[in-house]
């Protein structure tokens, strides 16, 4: 388990009035967990794209829409499972009118780290699923062995198993469609391994595999 650099939280301290970071300056609004508290299957992401920054939901994104549907060919439901972001605030930089998400230093991850705690002791989850990098140092500590991590099967976390996989944006941005169908595919086997960990079946709601060209880009 990671060590708090931080100290917890105050009473009156949420991530909305939270102040250990930079990143609420520039951010529109504090994007926590969302999902039922008992969830089985905890997936934690990066931190809130735009669309997120505005909206005030993880996940709702072009990433979110993958992710969605990864979690259907997986045999779950998006209700089922409990979603967030290792960091809670928007971190951008403009190109043009647009913001561009930047990724967060690990002074920042580690800032944000009580919050995360903060859901994985509410929630409990049997099964933690890391999304991507920044997801995985938030929940180990260590800052290398993504890639060894990723081929693992099963890690522990906290009491709860750990799987790591991309964060769905990976498959948006590559440009090799057979990296994308790689990176989207791994994504879905760490969720079918999630949901065997978790001793959850698979609904039957289970979906066919996207062709190349259905797999979304962020363009
Ligand atoms: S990113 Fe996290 S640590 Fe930084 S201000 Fe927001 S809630 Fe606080």
């Amino acid at each position: 388990m990671p060590t708090f650099k931080f100290p917890p939280p105050e009473p009156d301290e949420s991530p909305a009035n939270c102040r250990r970071c930079d990143l609420w300056a520039g951010a529109t609004q504090a994007v926590c967990g969302s999902g039922p508290t008992n969830a089985l299957i905890m997936l934690v992401g990066e931190q809130p794209g735009e669309e997120e920054d505005e909206r005030g939901e993880p996940f709702v994104g072009p990433a979110g829409t993958l992710l969605a549907r990864a979690l259907h060919q997986a045999g779950l439901a998006r209700e089922q499972v409990f979603i967030t972001h290792a960091v809670k605030h928007f971190k951008w930089m403009a190109r043009g009118k647009r913001r561009i998400q930047k990724t967060p230093t690990q002074a920042e991850v580690a800032a944000c780290e009580v919050w995360l705690e903060q859901e994985l002791v509410a929630v409990r989850p049997r099964v933690v699923v890391a999304l991507g990098a920044t997801a995985y140092r938030a929940l180990t500590g260590q800052q290398r062995g993504f890639a060894e991590a990723r081929a693992s099967r099963v890690l522990e976390r906290s009491g709860a198993a750990l799987v790591v996989t991309w964060h769905p944006s990976a498959a948006l941005r590559v440009p090799s469609v057979e990296m994308r169908r790689a990176i989207y595919d791994d994504i879905v086997a760490a969720l079918r391994r999630a949901a065997a960990q978790a001793g959850m079946a698979p609904s039957s709601g289970e979906i066919a595999a996207p062709s190349a060209s259905e797999l979304p880009t962020d363009n």
